[in-house]
C-alpha cells in the first residue's frame, strides 16, 4: 500500500523501513520543532519559563502515602483488576463534587467517563467525530496537545479570532460561514475557557452564553476542555459552559493539575449518545483506564481535604504569577502580556522584528528557556509571541529567568 501524500519527513524514506507502509494519517503525528532544544533546556542551569509541568512538589507526601494505604487496605484486589470502560463508579459519584464547584450540578456518575488525563478525552473525542479534512474551530491560539492529536487525525483546523472576553462571536460566525460556503460543516469548536492555555485568557460569562446560543441555533457541538478552572488567583472562574447546557457540550476534566499529571486520571461529561460511543471507543483501544491510578485517586478524594490543598495550589501559583508580572514590568517594560487570573501561563507579545522561533537557541544559551507561539497555531503564526510559564520554577528562578530573558531581547534588538 503506498502513501504517496505523506510529507517527506528528513532522511524518513531512506532510515525507516517502514515508511511507505504506515497510514496516512500519520503524517499529522509531527515531532515539536523545539523538542531537540527543550531537552537542552531541562538541564538544572537552565531556568525553563517553556513546560507546563505543575509542581508536584507542593503537594505533602503524607496526602499521597495516605491515599496509596488507604487504597491498598481497602480496594487493594478491585484495584489490581481489570475495570469497566466507562471508568469506576466510585470515582464518577466524587468526580461530580468537583464539577459541582463549576457550576455542573444536574450530572450524575452515569453522564461520566474516566480518561487516562484529558489529553486522551481529547483523542476520543477526535476520533468519535473527524473524518480527513473535517473542520475543528480552535482558539487563536490554541493548546499544542490539542492541534497535535486534531492533526493526527487529519482535521481541517481553522483559528478563530479572540479578545480579552475570549472567542468572539463574530470570529465564529464567520468560520461556521466560511466553511458551509464550502460545503462543509464544522464538527466541534474546541476551546479552553479558563485561564487559556497558552494566553492566559479566560471567557467573560456573557460570552460563554452568546457562545453556547450561537453553537444551539448553528448545530455545533463544543469540546469544553478545563483542567486549569480550580485553580483561580483571586476570585473563581465563571461557570463552566458545561453549566448551562447538557446536550451540545462535551466537558473536559482533569486531576493533572489539583492532584498530579502522573495519575494520568481525566475524566468526561458528555451527552448520552457521544458517551455511549465513547465507551466502546475506549474498551476497543485500552478496555479500561487504569484501576490502580482511579482508586488512588478516588481513596485521594475520599481520605483528605483535596479542596485545602486545592487551596495550597491556588497560593503558590499566585505568588508565581506576581513574581513573573514584576520582573517582566520590571525588566521588559516595553513589551506587552496577557494577565492571567488563574492557570500556568501568560502570554508575550515580542518587539517589532523579533522571531521568537529564532531567539530560542540564543535564550537556551543564555540559561533560559520558554515556548515559541509558533507551536499554538496551524498556519504559521505566533513568531512575535511566547508563552512564559510560571507554575514549575520558584519566585527567585522565575526573577532570574526573567531577567535573562530581558537580556536576550535587549541583545537581539540591538543586533
Ligand atoms: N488540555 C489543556 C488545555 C492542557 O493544558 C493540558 C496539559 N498541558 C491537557 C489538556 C492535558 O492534560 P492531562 O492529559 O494531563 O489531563
Amino acid at each position: 500500500m503506498s502513501s504517496q501524500n505523506h510529507s517527506k519527513p528528513a532522511g524518513g524514506r531512506n532510515l525507516d523501513p517502514w515508511y511507505e507502509t504506515y497510514a496516512s494519517r500519520t503524517k499529522g503525528l509531527a515531532a515539536s520543532e523545539v523538542r531537540a532544544l527543550f531537552a537542552v533546556a531541562s538541564r538544572p542551569e537552565v531556568v525553563s519559563l517553556a513546560g507546563g509541568s505543575p509542581f508536584v512538589a507542593g503537594l505533602p507526601d503524607e496526602l499521597v502515602h495516605a491515599a496509596f494505604q488507604s487504597m491498598m487496605e481497602h480496594h487493594g484486589p478491585d484495584a489490581l483488576q481489570y475495570g469497566g470502560g466507562q471508568g469506576l463508579p466510585q470515582l464518577r459519584e466524587k468526580i461530580l463534587d468537583l464539577i459541582a464547584i463549576e457550576g455542573i450540578t444536574d450530572a450524575g456518575a452515569d453522564d461520566i467517563i474516566t480518561t487516562t488525563g484529558s489529553q486522551h478525552a481529547i483523542d476520543l473525542v477526535t476520533k468519535l467525530f473527524i473524518n480527513p479534512g473535517d473542520v475543528i474551530l480552535v482558539e487563536s491560539p490554541s493548546y499544542v496537545g490539542a492541534l497535535g492529536t486534531f492533526k493526527s487525525y487529519e482535521a481541517d483546523v481553522r483559528h478563530v479570532d479572540m479578545d480579552d472576553e475570549g472567542l468572539t462571536i463574530a470570529g465564529v460566525t464567520a468560520a461556521i460561514q466560511t466553511a458551509r460556503a464550502e460545503g462543509k460543516e464544522v464538527k466541534f469548536l474546541y476551546t479552553v475557557p479558563n485561564y487559556n492555555n497558552p494566553t492566559g485568557v479566560t471567557m467573560s460569562v456573557a460570552r460563554r452564553r452568546e457562545i453556547l446560543d450561537l453553537c444551539i441555533r448553528e448545530n455545533v457541538l463544543i469540546v469544553e476542555d478545563n483542567p486549569y478552572g480550580l485553580l483561580y488567583f483571586d476570585e473563581p472562574a465563571p461557570d463552566a459552559i458545561r453549566s448551562m447546557d447538557s446536550e451540545h457540550v462535551v466537558y473536559l476534566g482533569s486531576f493533572s493539575k489539583i492532584l498530579s499529571p502522573g495519575v494520568r486520571v481525566g475524566f468526561v461529561v458528555a451527552p448520552h449518545g457521544i458517551r455511549e460511543k465513547m465507551v466502546l471507543s475506549v474498551e476497543s483501544s485500552i478496555l479500561s483506564p487504569s484501576m490502580l491510578n482511579q482508586w488512588l485517586v478516588t481513596e485521594y478524594l475520599a481520605s483528605t481535604d483535596w479542596r485545602a490543598q486545592i487551596d495550597t495550589f491556588r497560593g503558590i501559583y499566585r505568588e508565581r504569577r506576581d513574581a513573573m508580572l514584576e520582573s517582566l514590568q520590571e525588566h521588559l517594560p516595553m513589551l506587552s502580556w496577557t494577565v492571567p487570573e488563574g492557570g500556568f501561563f501568560t502570554w508575550v507579545q515580542l518587539p517589532e522584528g523579533l522571531d521568537s522561533k529564532q531567539m530560542l537557541p540564543r535564550a537556551v544559551t543564555e540559561l533560559v528557556a520558554y515556548t515559541p507561539g509558533t507551536g499554538f497555531y496551524v498556519d504559521g503564526r505566533g513568531r512575535d509571541k511566547i508563552r512564559l510559564s510560571f507554575s514549575l520554577p520558584e519566585p527567585e528562578r522565575i526573577r532570574l529567568g526573567v531577567r535573562r530573558l530581558a537580556n536576550v531581547i535587549n541583545e537581539e534588538l540591538d543586533l
